[in-house]
């Protein structure tokens, strides 16, 4: 079989959203498992609310994805010519009609046809115009057969029938000389060589007018795959109304590429009971036949989830360098890169996104918090002020320690005192973190290391 080649056409009004992002995956996912070529085209025609914004977010998007692309970024703008000859060719034989019907008598018509309760579609008033109307612009639009049907071979969504007769002539190109969406993405597809189209279903109902358009040129269909729409947890299309749902929102909550891509690929796509796919693994087993025909729910619950796994089996340098943008927003400055990595080790376990991450830093990397009062209450009580006393003055007097060498000293003071090692490790706990809860206390005080640990005690026991 030749190649498979794909593409995934945004239009560049906006973010790309969680949805654009699946539909982007898939195709490239299609293409990368067939040995394919995978073709980034953007379909910017729409000049109005096309921007450079919408095109670097966009950009910005599938490279922090993943979902690098073969062919591109090929903007529409650049190809009018292509549409024109386009255009032109069908006009000459006969297949497509100047229109001159404003905007307004259009209106009128269509208001009309809804009182006569008729179906609202164009009259085909100028399909048989002998002449241009003086004074005008002129629309161009498809002469569509208007008996018979037209036949969708979905490759997910099946066989579906569309009648001839409930088809508008299209527009496919404007007044102002510009192609609509329908024309550019057949013109494109076509010459491209696209061999699947992969597509929200919203798009269901442009591609028998799109099929129509192959067959007038006598170009060969690509086949089709319609994907289900992401919905909301109440069942309705996923919007802003249901939280973040651009790509690089989620960047910037602190969730990682591969857990966004491996929660995006299972809404929609199973492969047996896995919930957990590498990118190498999903390049192997993705299949449009596993693709569900049902829409699925967006569950940020689940995509937390992923995302703390995948925080666990980062190595902690990585993690750390995917931290560093986030502290700097803090103003936080890492020691070193390797005294980062201990950071990120340290957390990586209690953390699920990096923003929580850096919540849970910060002491390691300022020691002007506030102790947290209920903590201070409970755990600093004048009976540590002994025993810290003595870890303090263990401390001064020891080298830098190591965890074994810390549990030692504490074991000492718990023996010599007759305290509880929890006591202890509580009330030290607090003086350096702040808080009742953190990681283990020898790693932690190893990673802030003596002086900051010597600093933070003296500090807390002058208050005891
Ligand atoms: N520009 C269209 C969109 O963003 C592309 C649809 C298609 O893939 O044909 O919805």
């Amino acid at each position: 079989m030749s190649q498979v080649i794909l593409r995934f056409a945004p239009s560049p009004t906006g973010h790309l959203h969680i949805g654009g992002a699946r539909t982007a995956l898939f195709n490239w996912l299609f293409a990368r498992n067939q040995g394919g070529k995978f073709i980034l085209r953007i379909e910017d025609t729409d000049q109005v609310r096309s921007t450079k914004e919408s095109i670097d977010a966009i950009l910005e998007s599938m490279t922090w994805l993943g979902l690098d692309w073969d062919e591109g970024p090929i903007y529409q703008t650049d190809r009018l010519p292509l549409y024109r000859e386009h255009v032109e060719r069908l006009l000459r034989e006969g297949k497509a009609y100047p229109c001159y019907c404003t905007p307004e008598e259009l209106e009128e018509r269509r208001q009309r046809a809804l009182k006569e309760k008729q179906k609202p579609k164009y009259d085909g008033q100028c399909r048989s115009l002998k002449a241009p109307v003086p004074g005008r612009t002129c629309a161009i639009r498809f002469k569509a057969p208007q008996q018979g049907v037209t036949i969708l071979r979905d490759l997910i969504k099946g066989t579906i029938e569309f009648e001839n007769a409930e088809l508008d002539d299209l527009i496919i190109q404007r007044s102002d000389g510009w192609p609509t969406y329908n024309f550019s993405a057949v013109v494109d597809d076509a010459t491209m060589s696209i061999t699947h189209v992969i597509r929200g279903d919203d798009h269901v109902n442009n591609t028998p007018r799109q099929i129509l358009l192959y067959e007038a040129f006598g170009y060969p269909l690509p086949r089709f795959a319609h994907v289900p729409m992401i919905l909301g947890a109440d069942k309705t299309r996923l919007s802003k109304r249901h939280g973040a749902t651009s790509v690089m929102s989620y960047k910037e909550m602190g969730y990682l590429p591969q857990a966004l891509v491996n929660y995006l690929v299972r809404l929609g796509w199973s492969h047996g009971d896995q919930e957990v796919f590498s990118q190498k693994d999903l390049v192997e087993k993705f299949s449009l036949e596993n693709v569900g025909k049902s829409a699925a729910v967006f569950n940020t619950e689940k995509l937390l989830w992923l995302n703390g796994l995948y925080i666990r089996q980062e190595k902690p340098e990585i993690l750390g360098k995917l931290l560093l943008p986030f502290l700097e927003q803090r103003g936080f400055k890492p020691r070193s890169l390797v005294w980062l990595a201990e950071v990120t080790k340290n957390l990586q376990e209690r953390s699920k996104t990096l923003l929580e991450m850096v919540d849970q830093a910060a002491f390691y990397f300022r020691d002007d918090f506030e102790l947290d009062a209920k903590a201070a209450a409970k755990h600093l009580t004048p009976n540590v002020k002994e025993p810290l006393t003595i870890l303090l003055a263990r401390l001064e007097s020891s080298p830098d320690l190591d965890e074994k060498g810390l549990e030692e000293i504490f074991q000492e003071i718990v023996t010599q005192k007759g305290l509880k090692l929890g006591a202890i490790a509580q009330a030290v706990r607090v003086a350096l973190t702040g808080k009742a809860v953190s990681p283990g206390i020898y790693e932690v005080m190893k990673i802030l290391g003596r002086d900051e640990v010597l600093k933070r005690l003296s500090r807390t026991l002058i208050k005891l």
